[in-house]
């Protein structure tokens, strides 16, 4: 198989609260605002992103701000929460920062290797898990030493009823091997196999279905090099009998959506244009970015948003 998607691009979550949001993600995780834009159907609502100093793909998490909405329930057909790369002697730092900033941390062990599980202030199952071998740098303008910055996401975690039809897309269409199983739960990996190419995952036949909202995984996004690559997975996939959307730019990366067999919402995305399109490195995060359709509105929706600061 020539063209996979061959890692983990972004996951979008969705939060009631944009500025609990802000601090946890950066004042306690340390990760960096990449970009704060509005979502491009509702132009009254955030959609924020985190991740390393220029969002480079697999450190991207990103947020929909869903103002009232209430709390959903993690289950069947979604994303379980959020698995972070952390440095692997980095655990008792992270459980003390987390413990201090008021939140809960249960330790546990998962294919050999550490974790803590937490969860940021939406309810979003989050995992800090102590990573080898992963060289990439993290962001450096938080107030979080460089031994201990998370580099990005590790894994994500794919819940099903049935693990049977989704293990197929995975392998079969998408490029990912199995490599670990632990009792319900299977380990893949895409490409050179490092945190930020893995999935977890766990098919269960009495899970209860989740239901989207507030401290739920929206969708989770698979990396393609480039358009022609995100076209050729598409081909594969329709070709397979799914029913992906077309190529959609959004600006930042171009798209295509569509739902695996156990009902998780998957976007395959392509790793350019990225971030700077529209910042300079160094004003990254700092301006709302709109796009075009909204410009002329900008001053309305600017008035409408909640503020971001504490
Ligand atoms: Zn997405």
């Amino acid at each position: 198989m020539e063209v996979v998607a061959a890692g983990l691009h972004h996951l979008t979550a969705v939060t009631a609260d944009p500025r609990a949001n802000v601090r946890f993600y950066t004042r306690v995780l340390g990760l960096r605002l990449v970009k704060r834009t509005v979502n491009f159907d509702d132009p009254s609502a955030y959609h924020l992103y985190y991740g390393d100093a220029i969002g480079t793909p697999g450190t991207l998490l990103t947020f929909f701000h869903w103002p009232g909405a209430s709390r959903g329930r993690v289950g069947a057909g979604q994303v379980g929460g959020i698995q972070l790369s952390a440095p692997h002697d980095s655990l008792d730092f992270w459980a003390e920062r987390l413990r201090r900033a008021g939140c809960p941390v249960t330790p546990d062990t998962r294919f050999g290797a550490p974790l803590l599980i937490t969860s940021d202030p939406d309810g979003i199952p989050t995992e800090i898990l102590a990573c080898r071998e992963d060289p990439r740098p993290g962001w450096t303008g938080a107030d979080v030493p460089p031994p201990y910055q998370l580099r990005g996401m590790a894994g994500a975690e794919l819940r099903v009823r049935d693990s049977r039809q989704t293990l197929r897309v995975l392998q079969e269409l998408l490029g990912w091997r199995e490599v670990a199983a632990e009792a319900d739960r299977r380990r893949l990996v895409a490409g050179p196999g490092q945190p930020g190419h893995w999935l977890e995952l766990v098919g269960e036949p009495t899970l209860q279905s989740g239901r989207p909202g507030a401290g739920t995984v929206h969708h989770l996004a698979l990396r393609a090099a480039d358009a022609r690559a995100s076209e050729l997975l598409r081909a594969r996939l329709l070709a397979a009998g799914a029913a992906p959307s077309p190529l959609i730019d959004r600006t930042y990366f171009r798209s295509v959506y569509f739902r695996e067999p156990g009902g998780i919402l998957l976007e395959i995305a392509t790793d350019g244009p990225g971030f700077l399109v529209d910042e300079t490195v160094a004003a990254l995060g700092t301006g709302l970015m709109l796009p075009p359709a909204f410009a002329s509105a900008r001053a309305e929706i600017l008035a409408a948003l909640p503020s971001l600061d504490d």
